[in-house]
């Protein structure tokens, strides 16, 4: 149990916009100096089949996606029926999926797995929120993004915020298991781990 804590693991992925904008060498930086580990490393160029298979799919992630986007409607008083021609927020949560696809497939992207204590939360926390306005500074969205989700929404596209994280335990096991095949994955002993904890 206590070494399981040590080395929880989870799934990053350098977005398209995080790749061409040359951040790769700070967002390992930003792992390490943490204190976490990074044990699996390459670069992708994705196809449609396995960004389906890595986005969610079902109705509740498809709905919450489509009532986040109401909610930046309602905000800037704008008419989702007039944008979007519905505002079902399951098919909206659909429209945004096939944004995500298109934005996935733009570029290559940069997959790790990184290990450490609290892995998951710790790289959430370093990531910072999803919304880059909202990301405090010295996370890596509030220092590297400013995008924002209505000029997504209106510009019919995914938010650019750099990273993807994995949120939690079924995702990370899910997610790490559909980016890297077990060989491909690689532990070993930082020199300071007898130090820091
Ligand atoms: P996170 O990536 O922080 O886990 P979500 O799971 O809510 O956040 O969203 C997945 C990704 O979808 C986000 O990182 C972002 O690129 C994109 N996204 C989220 N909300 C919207 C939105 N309202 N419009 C366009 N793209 C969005």
């Amino acid at each position: 149990m206590a070494s399981n804590l040590k080395s929880e693991r989870t799934l990053l992925l350098v977005k398209p916009d995080g790749v061409k904008r040359g951040l790769i060498g700070e967002v390992i930086l930003r792992m390490e100096q943490r204190g976490l580990k990074v044990i699996a490393l390459k670069m992708v160029q994705p196809t449609v089949e396995h960004i389906e298979g890595f986005l969610p799919k079902s109705d509740k992630w498809l709905e919450r996606m489509g009532n986040k986007t109401l909610g930046t409607y309602e905000q800037y008083k704008m008419d989702p029926i007039k944008e979007l021609g519905t505002k079902d927020p399951l098919k909206i949560g659909k429209m945004i999926k096939k944004w995500l696809v298109g934005f996935w497939l733009s570029g290559p992207v940069v997959a790790m797995v990184i290990s450490g204590i609290h892995a998951i939360d710790m790289v959430r926390k370093i990531v910072g929120n999803t919304i880059p306005a909202k990301a405090e500074m010295g996370t890596i969205r509030g220092d590297y993004s400013v995008d924002s989700p209505i000029l997504a929404n209106i510009g019919k596209r995914a938010i650019h915020n750099v990273i993807h994280a994995s949120g939690d335990i079924e995702e990370a096991t899910h997610e790490t298991e559909h980016w890297f095949s077990p060989e491909e994955i690689h532990d070993y002993k930082r020199a300071e781990e007898d130090i820091m904890f």
